[in-house]
This record gives structure tokens, C-alpha cells and sequence, in this order.
């Protein structure tokens, strides 16, 4: 995107500000453009003859500087790519890490079969969401195209999850793809050697494909061949050496070509791209002694990557010591820098409460909110907990910054209507927001209790503190 701030995406706008975005100014539909929350196409009079020609330009200077490539159908489908700056506090990566995870065609089918089905079964559940994996990846080990295409035939049974055909035979993959080609598989790789047959794949079966080179003028004249070709869902491999001067090499060729990509404005090489970290089991070797070894290297490579600038990539461990840090810091990077994780303010009922349940207070900080309710939850505390708008920030940093106070407990009493459930009129407030007890008395005609300051000490406080006179 060339545009850096809505005053300037609104110069290409109509400026009429009518509201057929459902926006009330240009200018907000402007800033919400920037933020990718609103399509081009959402404001109709941009298409009317007079304003076509800024619309095309318009639509030129917000494309994003890497291209989007999707994979995938439906709801499963994963967009990766589409980014616009080389560093996340500039502005937000856009399209998290794609994680794929392999099987391959010499699996017995039970095997097989299992192993797709905990992959597309996992989740995590971390800060208010459950953290799954992204896609599978089916290597052609055997050599064989009719032992591959039954092996993709299986997977695609067993799963809805976007695929990964690799091999860099082209028969091999044209046999895969054929079970699969409606469902938007990527292809992996075409090289120097076979990229004839692969371009050729790839324009039949409409399907984004993989271009493989360590050598950075090669790779780069591949992408260019296939665009030029009109296959613009293009995936990048420069390959992933998986230690020494190899894995060196590996992370100077990936910041190389995103900065090529976005900050000199290289077109022809600003394409997603894709790391493949299960080569540290060629190092490691796949023996049952070495495996923990491979996975931790696995995910140290995985880390490495996710942070620059793989936009997908393949792995093999799906054991959880390997699978749950890649995927938590994917969910971390992947994160508006901009604005805290926060969740809707609201009054929120744990278990069963009743009229005379204890009414507990905290802040719409995703980690807190998560945190307390999970201690009161687990704990079968029947309860009431107010979650307060203090702009997504924790207790202590938003009594401090003031967005924590007397008011913010008023305005959350009335606006929940807390009075129609808690008729004791008696709040439990964070410890750490022990000195606004007084004043919030004042304001709110509400009994304070202060709480612990870890919500994990709630059960014990109540022993000592539950119910106090004003509610017995
Ligand atoms: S529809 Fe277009 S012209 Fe109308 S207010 Fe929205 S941005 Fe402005």
C-alpha cells in the first residue's frame, strides 16, 4: 500500500459523504480502507463514470505491496501474504503464518488417516479463542503418481483442510491434483529443471503454485516467467537450510527478498513466502531417539521464521512441546501492535449466580479478563463478573492511566443494568485497584470490598470475606 494515512486515501474518494458505505463520512470509510475492514466495492458511487479513474488509482495504491495468495475453499481457506511492511509496529502484519503439517504417500492408510484427523482436530484454547493449525502437506515419498494420488484421495476424505501436494515431479502432481483440483490445493515446487511442466499444471488446474531456488536471480526469474505467463498466485521457497552457515544463509535470503518485495518495491519478487522447518529432521534423523531433538530444532527454525517472513510454512511435529509455541507465536505476531487484546465489556454470569451472588469487577483486558474468569470458573464461584472498559488495559497500567476510575465503575454499572440482577449492591474490586474504593463508594452509593490482587487467591478471600453484612 502507497497511501499512508486516511486524509490521503480520501483525496481518490467521492467526497460526498452519503452513507451508501453505511460510513457517515468519506473520511471514516477512508481510515477503515486502511485497515482493510472495508472493500473498494462497498462504495458504489466510486464506480459511477466520473470517479472510475480515481477508483483504479485508488485501487492500485492500496493493493498491498507482497500479493495475497489464497488456498483452499470455503471457510478452511487460508489467505497468506498481503503484507505491507517489514515490521509489525509500523503499522500490522495482515495474513497470520500459514502452519501445515505432513503426511506422506508410504503411510499405511490407518496411519495416515489418524494422523490427518489429530491435525485437523487440534485446538488450543488460548486468550478468549481456540488456536488451531492451518493446512496439510502431502509429500510423495513413494515416487509413485498412483500411490500419491491415493494417498491425496484419503486425505481429502478425511479432511476439509486446504492441501499441499509436494513433489517436483510433474507427473506425480498432476496425478494428485486431479482428486483434488477443486478444492484449491498449492502446489509445491517447480525448479529450474521442471518449471515447463509445472507452469503448464498450473495454468490447466488454476491452482497457486511454488517456485523453488536458493539462488535469488533464478528464483526471481521463475516468478517472473510464471507472471508473465498470467500465474500470479505464486509462492516463493528459497529454501531452508536447517543449521550453520546454511540456516544463515536461509534467514538473509528471506529478509532479502521481503525487503526487495516491499521496501524497494520489487514487484517481481514480492510474493509470498514459504519456509519449510521439518528439514531440521534431515538433520536430526526421524529415529525415535532423535525425535525429540528434531522437534525442538523444528520449532526453534519455525520460531525463527514465523518472525521473518515466512507467510506459510511446512512441519512435521505435532507433538505439543513443538506444536503449541509455533502456534502461540503465531497468534502473538499476528496481533494489531496498535491495540491491546481486549474483550467486549459486559456483565457476565458464572454458573448459577443469584440476586445475593458475589459481584465481581475487572477490566477488558483479554489476559486479566481470561485469567479471572477462569479462576472464578474453576473454582464454582456462582458469581457476577462486571468486565469494565478500560480501553483493553490491564488493572494496574489503567488506574494509573486513569482509564480505570469511580466513573468507569458508575458508567458500568448503569449501562449493564447491574441493578436489575445483584440486589446486595456490594462489589468485589481487583486489589490493585485498592485506591479507587473509596471514591468509587462516593460516586456509585455501592459498597466496595477490595479483593486479593491475584484473582488465583479469590476461593481464599471468600472463606475470609464472603458474605460480608451488607449481603447477609
Ligand atoms: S459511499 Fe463512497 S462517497 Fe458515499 S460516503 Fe461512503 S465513501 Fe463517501
Amino acid at each position: 500500500m502507497k497511501l499512508n494515512s486516511p486524509m490521503e486515501v480520501w483525496k481518490y474518494l467521492p467526497g460526498t459523504n452519503c452513507k451508501e458505505c453505511g460510513e457517515k463520512t468519506c473520511l471514516a470509510f477512508a481510515s477503515l480502507l486502511m485497515e482493510r475492514k472495508k472493500k473498494l466495492e462497498e462504495c458504489p458511487p466510486l464506480f459511477e463514470p466520473k470517479y472510475a479513474e480515481k477508483g483504479k488509482k485508488l485501487a492500485e495504491l492500496l493493493a498491498p505491496e507482497v500479493r495475497e495468495v489464497e488456498i483452499g475453499i470455503g471457510e478452511r481457506a487460508r489467505k497468506m501474504g498481503g503484507e505491507d511492511v517489514m515490521h509489525r509496529h509500523e503499522r500490522t502484519f495482515f495474513n497470520r503464518t500459514v502452519l501445515v503439517y505432513d503426511v506422506w504417500d508410504t503411510m499405511k492408510e490407518e496411519e495416515l488417516r489418524e494422523r490427518v484427523r489429530k491435525i485437523t482436530e487440534w485446538k488450543k484454547f488460548y486468550v478468549g479463542e481456540f488456536l488451531k493449525v492451518d493446512a496439510i502437506a502431502i509429500r510423495s515419498v513413494s515416487g509413485e503418481a498412483k500411490t500419491f494420488a491415493q494417498c491425496v484421495k484419503r486425505v481429502a476424505e478425511e479432511t476439509d483442510f486446504p492441501l499441499v501436494l509436494c513433489s517436483f515431479n510433474a507427473k506425480v502432481i498432476e496425478e494428485g491434483l486431479k482428486e483434488v483440483s477443486n478444492r484449491r490445493p498449492l502446489i509445491y515446487a517447480a525448479d529450474k529443471e521442471n518449471w515447463k511442466e509445472f507452469l503448464g499444471i498450473a495454468k490447466r488446474f488454476k491452482v497457486p503454485v511454488t517456485l523453488f531456488s536458493p539462488d535469488l536471480d533464478m528464483l526471481n526469474s521463475l516468478a517472473v516467467t510464471f507472471s508473465s505467463a498470467g500465474i500470479e498466485d505464486i509462492v516463493l521457497d528459497p529454501g531452508t537450510y536447517p543449521e550453520g552457515g546454511g540456516l544463515e544463509q536461509t534467514f538473509s535470503r528471506f529478509v532479502r527478498i521481503r525487503r526487495a518485495g516491499i521496501a524497494d518495491g520489487n514487484k517481481g519478487i514480492a510474493y509470498p513466502l514459504i519456509a519449510v522447518p521439518m528439514t531440521a529432521w534431515m538433520v536430526h534423523g526421524s529415529k525415535a531417539e532423535n525425535a525429540l531433538a528434531a522437534s525442538y530444532w523444528e520449532a526453534i527454525i519455525a520460531d525463527l521464521f514465523i518472525i521473518k517472513y515466512a507467510d506459510i510454512m511446512i512441519l512435521h511435529s505435532i507433538e505439543p512441546h513443538s506444536l503449541i509455541p509455533v502456534r502461540t507465536l503465531v497468534a502473538n505476531i499476528y496481533t494489531d501492535p496498535r491495540r491491546p487484546v481486549s474483550v467486549e465489556p459486559g456483565l457476565r454470569e458464572i454458573g448459577n449466580p443469584t440476586e445475593r451472588s458475589p459481584l465481581f469487577v475487572t477490566t477488558n483486558f483479554a489476559l486479566t479478563y481470561y485469567t479471572v474468569e477462569s479462576d472464578i470458573s474453576s473454582n464454582k464461584i456462582d458469581s457476577y463478573l462486571m468486565v469494565v472498559d478500560s480501553e483493553g488495559i490491564g488493572v494496574e497500567s489503567a488506574v494509573a492511566g486513569g482509564q480505570l476510575n469511580a466513573e468507569s465503575f458508575k458508567d458500568a454499572l448503569e449501562s449493564f443494568k447491574v441493578e436489575d440482577k445483584v440486589k446486595h449492591k456490594t462489589m468485589v474490586i481487583p486489589g490493585l485497584a485498592a485506591r479507587l474504593s473509596g471514591e468509587t463508594e462516593d460516586v456509585t452509593g455501592w459498597t466496595v470490598l477490595v479483593g486479593p490482587r491475584d484473582s488465583g487467591r479469590i476461593p481464599g478471600w471468600m472463606e475470609k470475606n464472603w458474605p460480608p453484612e451488607t449481603v447477609s
